[in-house]
């Protein structure tokens, strides 16, 4: 069962990866086409452009959200362990959701008990990422009523076969208290399964695919500890996590190797419009890819800021440009190729003398953590995650193509 659990999860991480790529191409034209540069579209066509685009940033959500439970499950994270101050914890969460609680005329909370240390040692990203998924949760589905947060200490409430808590010096607790819907008892174990949601009015009334509760339950085993529920339907939830007081490295390694962080989407408006001022005017750029949508979508793109574009559609066929053209100012090198790959590729190029200083801006799928250092070792100058996003690109190509409108004049 667990090897074949295991497969489950690699296809996953598989599959998710395989859907970013058309999904690369789909946001950064919807995002020139919703920029609308030459004022060719209509304003109704502008806003299907933004509706094409929030769309496609959803499913690059939802799809990051598939591979973040695909990997835990996987046993491929483990914990990235440092000391944190619980106030710390307390007031960046607080911060977070003081506005959702004012927008919906909710009371909000979080009280520290005296006896909770002032530290404590756990992976703090995670941490947040659970606690931020229950409070969502807790403000999405209570209409009125409060919002409140308790951490103490706990010396029981947890499943006794949780060695990691029952053998820990301390045991700390979260308690999430809504004055919500509630979950009905047949539902309160289900709603932590994968897509599982309260019932099918859910999903239709509230939104939301069902992954938040399992990719935090995942996340509390990877720290140590457990997270359950009590709910009374109509009157509201209790979800509560139990942690560790001192996560151990031995505790945390039993979970494996590679951690992970994901690419986001940001907005890059300004740097869309930046590309309107031509700054690559004669600058050539190779693109290496063997997608033709993605070639398709980076041309556009760098087209738009007047660069000279080429593409190769294999690492063999990149070097073949580089030997027939001398005047390749920079490359866009994607890894994932048939044949010769991306991290191939860069090696051969920097074999060649008359390469070795050409700058190259790796352009990878790769989410995992080390893959920077991957690409740099091969021969990179700076690394992208897919989707691209374009101000990204932007501030990746800058140093490297040093813009001559950004050139003070001499005498
Ligand atoms: P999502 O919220 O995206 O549907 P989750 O995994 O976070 O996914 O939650 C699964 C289901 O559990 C929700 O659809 C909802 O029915 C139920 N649920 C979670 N938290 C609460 C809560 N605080 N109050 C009532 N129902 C909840």
């Amino acid at each position: 069962l667990a090897i074949s659990s295991k497969y489950k999860s690699e296809f996953i991480a598989n599959m998710s990866h395989e859907l970013r790529t058309p999904l690369n191409s789909l946001l950064i034209l919807a995002e020139q086409l919703e920029d609308n540069p030459d004022n060719t579209m209509t304003a109704r066509q502008v806003e299907y452009a933004s509706v094409i685009l929030a769309s496609g940033r959803d499913l690059l959500e939802l799809l990051n959200n598939i591979l973040d439970l695909a990997k835990a499950e996987s046993g491929t994270v483990v914990a990235d362990l440092s000391s944190v101050a619980v106030d710390d914890l307390r007031n960046a969460l607080f911060r977070e959701f003081e506005h959702v609680a004012q927008g919906g005329s909710l009371g909000f909370s979080i009280d520290v008990a005296p006896d909770v240390p002032q530290t404590i040692v756990t992976d703090p990203q995670r941490f947040r990422q659970v606690l931020k998924n229950l409070l969502a949760n807790a403000f999405k589905f209570t209409e009125r009523g409060d919002v409140r947060v308790r951490i103490a200490i706990a010396h029981n409430g947890w499943s006794r076969d949780v060695d990691s808590l029952t053998d820990a010096a301390g045991v700390l607790s979260i308690a999430v208290r809504d004055t919500g819907i509630g979950i009905g008892i047949e539902e309160q174990q289900r709603v932590f399964e994968a897509f599982a949601q309260g019932d099918g009015s859910t999903a239709r009334q509230y939104g939301g695919t069902g992954l938040g509760l399992s990719i935090s339950r995942e996340l509390v085993t990877l720290l140590g500890g457990e997270i359950t529920v009590t709910s009374t339907l109509g009157r509201g939830s209790t979800f509560t996590v139990y942690l560790p007081l001192n996560l151990t490295s031995t505790v945390a390694a039993a979970f494996a190797q590679t951690s992970e962080s994901k690419g986001t989407v940001t907005h890059g408006r300004r740097q869309n419009e930046a590309l309107d001022s031509s700054p690559f005017e004669g600058r050539t750029i190779l693109i290496v890819d063997d997608d033709f949508r993605n070639v398709f979508a980076l041309t556009s793109l760098l087209e738009r800021g007047r660069a000279n574009v080429l593409a190769a559609e294999s690492g063999e066929a990149a070097l073949a440009a580089l030997a027939a053209s001398s005047d390749i100012d920079l490359v866009l090198m994607d890894i994932m190729m048939p044949g010769m790959d991306g991290y191939e590729t860069m090696r051969a190029i920097r074999l060649l003398d008359a390469f070795a200083s050409l700058p190259i801006i790796a352009v990878t799928g790769k989410v995992m953590s080390g893959e920077r250092e991957r690409c740099l070792e091969a021969g990179a100058n700076d690394y992208v995650t897919k989707p691209v996003d374009t101000a990204e690109l932007l501030a990746a190509i800058g140093p490297w193509l040093p813009l001559p409108i950004l050139v003070t004049p001499t005498a």
